[in-house]
């Protein structure tokens, strides 16, 4: 049976801290592929200064660049509020026998009860969480997913990966650009020179 990851977001830029964790993750879990999925609207969050939706794909496709990857428009075709649910339900349809494993950081994993029918997303996909910073341990997550989701924790449906997290942002990135300082090293090359010829978030 194949098994898919997603890894869904603003990407708004991405950075070489989401590509750590997608890395680590397709390696854990063994994926066959993993799905890139950048957000049209986030749901969750107020997003100043987001990049136009293309060029947010084309940033993905400059850093998620190993074969395992494939940046996927699902979400952004879709149009309007970009919900979990809707993208599973939807790649369930598409992928009828695959297992799907859903990765987040700490921040998204502790707002999972607030997001549209999260049980539902449990049933679809397993979900994998990570920290992505030292100020959080896995024992913290697990402690959350015990509270909110014990049944869907007793069986299973929540992992924890352990990484040696880089601690960045998009917002840093952004802020960082804004301030006339270079953000070199915290993108790939292709998704720099792609920010730099844009004149993106100036
Ligand atoms: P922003 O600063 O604009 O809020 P962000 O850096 O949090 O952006 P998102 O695109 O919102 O990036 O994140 C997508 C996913 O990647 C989320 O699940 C988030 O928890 C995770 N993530 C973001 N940065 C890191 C990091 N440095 N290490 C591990 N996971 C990360």
């Amino acid at each position: 049976m194949e098994k898919i990851g997603i890894f869904g977001g603003t990407f708004n830029p991405p950075h070489v801290g989401h590509l750590n964790i997608a890395r680590t993750f397709a390696a854990e879990y063994g994926l066959d592929r993993v799905l890139i999925i950048p957000t049209y609207v986030p749901p969750h969050k107020a997003s100043p200064g987001l990049a136009p939706a293309a060029a947010r794909v084309e940033m993905c496709r400059r850093t998620f660049t190993d074969p395992v990857f494939e940046v996927s428009t699902i979400e952004i075709d879709r149009k309007g509020k970009s919900y979990t649910y809707d993208t599973l339900r939807q790649l369930k349809g598409m992928y009828r026998c695959a297992k799907f494993y859903f990765l987040c950081g700490d921040d998204m994993l502790m707002s999972l009860h607030r997001w549209f029918r999260p049980e539902g997303i449990l049933k679809y996909c397993t979900v994998v969480a990570s920290v992505r910073s030292d100020k959080l341990d896995l024992s913290d997550l697990e402690a959350y997913a015990k509270e909110f989701f014990p049944a869907k924790y007793r069986c299973g449906r929540i992992k924890f990966m352990p990484i040696k997290p880089l601690e960045l942002s998009s917002t840093e990135i952004r802020t960082k650009i804004k301030n006339g300082e270079s953000v070199e090293g915290l993108v790939t090359k292709d998704t720099f020179d792609f920010i730099t010829s844009e004149g993106l978030y100036l």
